[in-house]
C-alpha cells in the first residue's frame, strides 16, 4: 500500500467574516434592534425581506423607516461574498460562479436548472481535508470553514438567480445539495445552522422540504449519527466508490478511520432514524472500481443490510486536472448497473452536469490564474 494521506478535520482559524443576520438567533436579532434603536417586531421585517423577498437591498425595504434602512443594512447585511466570475453549461442550464469571500478566499458553487425545478450544489469549506485522490477539491487541501451566513448567502443568492430567470425562464430554488467543496460533516454545527435556515418555514428560513437538502459526505462515522438525531430528516448520500477496505483506503482515506462496513451501519442507522432512503455515490473510474465482483460484492453488502433503504447513484468519473483516471467504458458502466440491479438494488446513473466548464462533481477547485 502506498503512504498514509494526511487528513484535515480541524480547519485552520482565521479571521472571522462580519457579523451577519444569517448567522444570528431569532433573539440575537431582536438584540440586535434594540442595538440600532429599533423594536423587536423589525427583526421579523428583515427576516421576511432576506428569506422571503430574498433580498439586503435598503431601497427595497419599503415598509422599515426610510432613515434607519441604510443604518439598518450597513449593520446587518455586510457583502459576504462577491461574483467574480459566472461559467454556464448546458445551454445556459447550468452555471457556476466563483466567490471571493471577505478575506479573498475563493469558493465555487454551482446551480443547475431542471424543467420544474432547480438545484444548488452548495460549498461548505474552502479546498477539503479529505484528500481524495480522484477529486479536485480533495487535491487542494483545507483552507478554511465557511460560516453559515456563508453558506446560506449561497443559497439566496441562487434562488434569487433562478427566480429572476437567469437560468432562462424564472424557477424557484426547490434543492440543496452540500456536494459542492468541502466535506459538510467536518464543519458540522455550521451545517446544521445552515440547513436550519434552509428547512425553517418563510420568514425564519427559505422553506424547504427537508427531503429536498441532501448533505453527502465521505463517511464521518459518529456524524452520521449525530445526523440522524437532529430530528430533520435531510437527504443522506455516502461517498463510497467502492465496497472492499482495500481499495476504499487509497480512494476515500477516511476509510482508514471508519471502514466500509461501519459507514454503511451508520447510513442503515441513518435510514431507520429518519425513513429516508440513503444514496450510495460511485465515481465509475476505468479499470480501478468498475468491476463486475466489485458490483457483486456492493450489492451484497447493501442486500445484506435490506431492502428499501438505500439506491445506488454511480457517477462516470469526471477528468480533473493531473490525474491519470478516467470514466469507464459505457459498457462497463451498464454492466456494473445490471449487477447491482439484479442484487435488488435500486440504481440510477448521475447526470453529469457541467463537467465542461469544470463544474461537475470533483470538479471544483480555484485555478491559479482565477
Ligand atoms: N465531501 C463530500 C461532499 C462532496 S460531494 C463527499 O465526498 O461526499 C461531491 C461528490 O462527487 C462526492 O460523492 C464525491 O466523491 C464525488 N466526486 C469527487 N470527485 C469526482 C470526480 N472526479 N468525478 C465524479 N465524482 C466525483
Amino acid at each position: 500500500m502506498s503512504t498514509p494521506v494526511k487528513l484535515t478535520f480541524a480547519a485552520p482559524r482565521r479571521g472571522k467574516p462580519p457579523r451577519h443576520f444569517a448567522d444570528l438567533t431569532v433573539d440575537e436579532r431582536k438584540e440586535a434592534m434594540r442595538e440600532l434603536g429599533q423594536p423587536s417586531f423589525r427583526a421579523k421585517q428583515l427576516a421576511t425581506h432576506y428569506f422571503d423577498h430574498l433580498t439586503v437591498d435598503a431601497a427595497d425595504m419599503t415598509d422599515l423607516p426610510a432613515d434607519a434602512r441604510e443604518e439598518m443594512v450597513e449593520a446587518l447585511f455586510p457583502p459576504l461574498m462577491t461574483p467574480i466570475r459566472s461559467l454556464e453549461a448546458d445551454k445556459g442550464a447550468t452555471q457556476k460562479t466563483l466567490w471571493s469571500l471577505h478575506d479573498g478566499v475563493k469558493v465555487e458553487s454551482v446551480l443547475m436548472k431542471y424543467p420544474d425545478r432547480a438545484t444548488l450544489c452548495v460549498t461548505s469549506q474552502a479546498g477539503c481535508g479529505m484528500a481524495c485522490p480522484f477529486c479536485a477539491t480533495g487535491q487542494m487541501g483545507l483552507t478554511r470553514n465557511l460560516s453559515a451566513a456563508e453558506i446560506i448567502e449561497q443559497v439566496r443568492l441562487a434562488a434569487r438567480s433562478a427566480r429572476d430567470g437567469d437560468l432562462g425562464e424564472g424557477v424557484r430554488l426547490s434543492n440543496v445539495v452540500f456536494m459542492g467543496m468541502g466535506e459538510p460533516l467536518a464543519n458540522y454545527k455550521t451545517v446544521m445552522t445552515a440547513v436550519r435556515a434552509l428547512v425553517a418555514p418563510e420568514p425564519l428560513g427559505f422553506g424547504l422540504s427537508a427531503r429536498h437538502v441532501t448533505v453527502s459526505t465521505v463517511g464521518l462515522v459518529p456524524a452520521i449519527d449525530k445526523l440522524s438525531k437532529e430530528g430533520i430528516p435531510v437527504t443522506l448520500a455516502l461517498s463510497l466508490h467502492a465496497p472492499d477496505d482495500e481499495l476504499r483506503d487509497e480512494l476515500v482515506p477516511i476509510n482508514t478511520r471508519w471502514k466500509v462496513d461501519e459507514a454503511l451501519d451508520a447510513a442503515r442507522r441513518y435510514f431507520d432514524a429518519t425513513g429516508r432512503r440513503v444514496s450510495i455515490e460511485y465515481a465509475l473510474i476505468r479499470d480501478i472500481n468498475d468491476h463486475a465482483h466489485r458490483a457483486d460484492l456492493l450489492g451484497e453488502k447493501l442486500a445484506a443490510r435490506g431492502t428499501g433503504w438505500v439506491h445506488v447513484n454511480p457517477i462516470p468519473l469526471n477528468p480533473t486536472p493531473g490525474s491519470k483516471w478516467t470514466a469507464s467504458d459505457p459498457a462497463v458502466e451498464d454492466e456494473f448497473v445490471r449487477r447491482l440491479r439484479a442484487h435488488g438494488i435500486p440504481t440510477t446513473i448521475r447526470d453529469t452536469r457541467g463537467s465542461d466548464i469544470d463544474g461537475a462533481c470533483g470538479q471544483l477547485a480555484i485555478k491559479e490564474d482565477d
